[in-house]
């Protein structure tokens, strides 16, 4: 069973083997995801994530599998959601200082590894520029797990036919927090979202060779009103979630096997 650090003492702390133990980091955001699912739901995704990567670990045959799990950081960059209601947002450089002094704590007392477990997309981006900057400042190994693996299989089949733009706030992710919680979610208030900004464009995409920083009003309704979630999340459901959670913790294992056995 994973041990949480902040449940240890620092007796216990002192006899961690901290070249070997990973120590992940739970980034999630506090950001609207639709009508339906809470401000929370990267958050409530995290925790879960790491309740199933337990248990894949376990199934792995890795039950003292060396790694501690950090408090979630609980709010990250979600700057594209600012201006819906409820979404809390870092600017960039106060969320990178954040992280990067949590890492010299770490760091000062030994540890090598740090992994972070990534349960909001618009957060990779300063994570990436942090991770070189912690592995050539402090020679520490920092990692980055996504925590869905949305391109399996097994997940995609999980998606409605025909809602194609699945991501933020869609179905999947809806389905994720119903598997942890279904009254959380009012489904029944739930619109689709698409990004009509870029309907008549074929080059100019949110993402691709030629993009934009795009912000989550880009989304919108097929009425034109701006709703701030990719896809379609009026399909979502508790089963579902649960394959996409269970799906994309067994894919990290042997991720976590790489970066325990690092040797960099
Ligand atoms: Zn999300």
């Amino acid at each position: 069973m994973l041990r949480k650090y902040r449940e240890l003492t620092r007796l216990e702390m002192e006899q961690v083997d901290k070249e070997q133990t990973i120590i992940l980091i739970p980034v999630g955001a506090l950001e609207q995801h639709g009508n339906q699912a809470p401000l929370g739901t990267d958050d409530i995704i995290a925790e879960a994530m790491v309740e199933y990567l337990d248990k894949a670990l376990e199934e792995a045959g890795e039950p003292d599998f060396p790694m501690l799990v950090f408090p979630l950081i609980p709010v990250g960059l979600s700057t594209e959601h600012r201006n819906f209601c409820g979404s809390v947002t870092l600017r960039p450089d106060t969320y990178y200082h954040l992280l990067y002094d949590i890492c010299v704590s770490l760091a000062h007392h030994g540890f090598k590894k740090i992994a972070f477990l990534i349960c909001h997309g618009g957060n990779a981006p300063i994570i990436q520029v942090l991770s070189r900057e912690l592995r050539s400042e402090l020679g520490i190994a920092p990692f980055m797990l996504s925590s869905g693996a949305f391109s399996h299989p097994d997940v995609k089949a999980t998606v409605s036919e025909g809602n194609i733009w699945d991501f933020h706030g869609g179905e999947m992710e809806t389905s994720m927090v119903m598997a942890v919680d279904e009254s959380l979610v009012k489904l029944e208030t739930s619109e689709a979202g698409i990004p009509t900004a870029f309907a008549d464009n074929h080059t100019l995409l949110p993402y691709g060779s030629v993009s934009i920083g795009w912000v989550s009003e880009d989304w919108k309704t097929a009425e034109g009103k701006p709703i701030g979630i990719g896809g379609d999340p009026s399909g979502a459901t508790a089963e579902k979630g649960r394959i996409i959670l269970e799906t994309s913790a067994k894919v990290l294992v042997p991720g976590l096997l790489e970066i325990r056995d690092w040797e960099g």
